[in-house]
């Protein structure tokens, strides 16, 4: 069962925020961190609960300047539950005699377990174990179950159980003066005396969101009548549940609760509906039925199989099992998109980045209809994208870096470096690559569904508005006969400027510019394939014309690229940039992740040297086949070779920090077909990124969604060499030596429930349905077809 379980023995008090945080529970629509139900947030505890796309924004002053953020808002606390004996003191695992302690996730079940033994003053032992899920089956239930044992003693034991509203978005220290108050309470009552309600709206968006919890108490699994008391205040409303209990019987205290807001569609209104859902839904066994189903069926479908049952099968489907849980089916009817650190913390303010891009791979060869939903997230913000591009002086739409809640930039302005103490000008904003990765998802989600209706109808304005932004940002230099993109920042965030420039901004950044380059060839392709109608009337209604097309296609040609001793430079001028002594660095500092706040507490800047927060140039040979890579360069009339890629690996690992978790993933990659040993130890630790919080704190504040996934689909899309590119499902496997089988499903097109099956001496796929046309698919550059129903296996000397 190792394979599926995440454990935890004793309770660890340094270690509470990131278990909280690994053991968050969620459905897609909410998730709640897997805190003590028992702790309010203080000291290790902070039980954060977030539903996708409720955002707020606050305003505060600093260092004079107006600064404004707006945030994933922490939601009331359903979880609140806690206890005493007789007239003791409440529950309190950092204080009280706890032994026995055990934690667990059950990842095939979506739930959370958790066992311990009370021992009061007085010697009085009270066992207690409690089950918590959000649930799969229904997005707007989740429930809490605790069942208590008195051991050695029979008397009075108080459970006090509701919901409390008394929160803040106090999860990131360093976010600690930009204001933390969302909500309002609106209302607090008693529910027909079997539970209560608690009504909150947001300050600034007015969102409101309705919790309602019906709580039920048994003796051997037989309900009880029991005397229960109201203790509602302005901000939070409990029932004290009063168990007489005899010794060695078993006492449970079922809460099942109800959450909407009023973004929730097929609602009057969110209070009233989670009044209603509380008071109907089923109990929590039955609550819990249907949620392992569900989960029973999306493993069916999303799991992949390394046939161990060791900690990395366990890892890999943690990752999976936190992706299920940030976006889900249940993501369908919402507008929201994929935020970077699920909805599992309060870093970065639960914004939406280019980190999607690591997401939607794995997401288009399994569930493409939620990715398709997560995509018109993007495209209902053209509108907010067109506007900014103006107010930028360009055309078309330009996405901002990091996207709430209707799309404007909400890249914060002003920085903390937590090593100085200095607040700092962020220019993060300025990696306007975030309109290569839109376009580029829009793409590949194409590519695998062969979906030309959502091309036409969504997709295609995005390409087409986002290669306006490129063509009107890039400009033309006329005596080198070259498009120049200046000003910009690549994916590494510790080059902001040049060190001899006064303005922001480097030029020429190999990524953006080869990306770009990438994108305009799939636009003018989507102008070809778009339905006749739908093409004049689209490039009619964008104001496209033939001069536009033509300047996509120069462009393709005449794009610049920087070059250093046959290496593609990260940036025009990054040759001139000194070394850094690495070593030295090293030594003082232990952990180099976060250079630039090391350097900038130095009073010396990242800008200055040759080194790398994370895989720049390096992302290119992540994101597109090599056979891409060099069409694009020698389009472009530069030479290409075929060491370029491991040129390009030599330089530049050895100068990256890897300051973001999306780096060592991403070298694992690129390394697959050049150093399978490099590439397996990287893979190793990016597996580790958050499960064992290598950045040292940064987990606890939300998972790495991107790094998550991105392993997942190293696994998935990486070893096994799957493109999907030119209409065709490609195979080249390259699978490392440590792993002898791996399995799993996918969906190509109409080709639904494909199962692959790859060891080290054969790839073998087999179609699941009987009906529709066959499979074409290349594997390692021979074609292939499999009949509806047949499989195919190709020995691998
Ligand atoms: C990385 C970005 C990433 C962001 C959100 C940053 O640390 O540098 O590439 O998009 O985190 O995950």
């Amino acid at each position: 069962m190792t394979g599926w379980l995440l454990r935890y023995d004793g309770y660890d008090p340094e270690n509470e925020p990131l278990r909280e945080t690994l053991c968050t529970l969620g459905n897609g629509r909410f998730a709640t961190r897997g805190s003590a139900p028992e702790a309010p947030a203080g000291g290790p505890h902070y039980p954060g609960c977030y539903a996708a796309g409720v955002f707020n924004r606050l305003a505060v002053s600093i260092q004079g300047q107006r600064v404004e953020n707006e945030s994933m808002v922490n939601l009331p606390n359903w979880q609140s539950l806690t206890l005493r004996v007789e007239d003791g003191p409440w529950l309190d695992v950092d204080r009280d005699r706890i032994v026995d302690y055990v934690q667990e996730l059950d990842l095939r079940r979506g739930v959370l377990t958790r066992r311990f033994r009370l021992i009061d003053d007085q010697g009085r032992i009270t066992a207690i174990a409690q089950r918590r899920l959000v649930s799969m089956a229904d997005p707007f239930c989740a429930g809490l179950e605790t069942t208590l044992v008195a051991e050695n003693y029979e008397g009075t034991i108080t459970v006090r159980s509701g919901i409390d509203a008394r929160v803040r978005n106090s999860g990131v220290a360093r976010y600690a003066g930009l204001g933390d108050e969302h909500l309002v309470c609106v209302s607090a009552e008693e529910l027909n005396k079997t539970g209560v309600s608690v009504g909150v709206r947001t300050t600034q968006s007015r969102i409101e969101i309705g919790v309602a919890a019906r709580h039920r108490a048994l003796m051997e699994d037989v309900p009880i009548d029991v005397e229960t008391t109201p203790v509602i205040a302005e901000d939070h409303a409990w029932q004290d549940i009063t168990l007489e209990v005899l010794p060695h019987r078993e006492y449970t205290v079922d809460k099942v609760v109800s959450l909407y807001t009023s973004l929730d569609r097929a609602l009057s209104e969110p209070f009233g509906e989670a009044r209603e859902k509380a008071l109907c839904m089923p109990d929590f066994d039955e609550l819990l039925r249907r949620h392992v189903l569900a989960w029973d069926h999306l493993w069916a479908r999303c799991d992949l199989s390394l046939e161990t049952e060791d900690r990395n099968q366990m890892v890999l489907r943690l990752h999976l099992f936190h992706l299920l849980q940030t976006v889900s089916n249940h993501s369908i009817d919402l507008d929201a998109g994929i935020p970077a650190r699920g909805l599992h913390g309060e870093a970065y303010r639960g914004h939406i980045f280019w980190d999607e891009t690591f997401v939607y791979p794995y997401l288009n060869l399994r569930m493409p209809e939620v990715s398709k939903a997560l995509l018109l997230y993007r495209w209902r913000r053209l509108p907010q994208a067109r506007k900014m591009a103006v107010a930028a002086g360009y055309q078309g739409a330009m996405y901002p870096w990091q996207s709430g809640a209707n799309g404007r930039e909400e890249t914060q302005t002003l920085h903390l470096n937590p090593a100085s103490g200095h607040w700092l000008p962020d220019e993060s904003h300025r990696q306007r690559h975030i309109n290569v990765a839109v376009a580029y998802n829009v793409w590949q989600y194409y590519e695998a569904t062969a979906d030309l209706d959502f091309l036409a109808t969504y997709g295609a304005e995005m390409l087409f508005e986002i290669a306006r932004f490129w063509a009107s940002i890039a400009s033309y230099d006329r005596a080198d006969d070259r498009y120049d993109i200046r000003g910009v920042m690549g994916p590494d965030e510790y080059h902001d400027a040049y060190p001899w420039r006064e303005e922001p901004g480097l030029d020429n950044n190999a990524y953006t510019n080869v990306m770009v380059v990438w994108l305009l060839q799939r636009a003018l392709r989507c102008v070809e394939i778009l339905p006749d109608r739908r093409r004049r009337q689209l490039l009619d209604l964008l104001d496209i014309r033939r001069s536009d097309l033509e300047r996509w296609e120069h462009m393709t040609r005449k794009m610049r690229l920087a070059w250093n001793d046959g290496v593609l430079s990260q940036f025009e001028g990054y040759e001139r940039l000194k070394e850094l002594d690495w070593e030295d660095y090293r030594v003082r500092y232990g952990n180099i992740g976060r250079l630039d706040r090391i350097l900038e507490a130095e009073g010396d800047s990242t800008n200055n040297y040759r080194l790398s927060k994370q895989a720049d140039v390096l992302m290119l040979f992540y994101l597109l086949s090599e056979e891409e890579i060099s069409d694009i360069v020698t389009r472009l009339g530069y030479p290409y070779d075929r060491l370029l890629p491991s040129r390009c690996v030599d330089f530049y690992l050895q100068r990256t920090a890897h300051g973001s978790t999306l780096s060592k993933l991403v070298h694992a990659w690129v390394l697959a077909r050049i150093d399978r040993d490099e590439a397996w130890r990287l893979f190793m630790e990016a597996l580790e990124s958050d499960v064992s919080d290598v950045q040292g704190g940064t987990t606890q504040e939300g998972i790495h969604l991107g790094a998550m996934v991105g392993t997942v689909d190293l696994l998935q899309r990486g070893f096994t060499g799957i493109e999907t590119r030119a209409d065709q499902l490609r195979f080249d496997p390259f699978l490392p030596e440590e792993v002898t089988n791996l399995r799993f499903r996918i969906r190509y097109r109409q080709h639904y429930g494909l199962e692959v099956n790859l060891t080290q001496h054969a790839l073998q796929v087999s179609g699941r349905r009987h009906v529709g046309e066959p499979l074409r698919l290349r594997v390692r550059g021979e074609s292939y077809e499999i009949d509806p129903g047949g499989a195919l296996t190709v020995p691998l000397p």
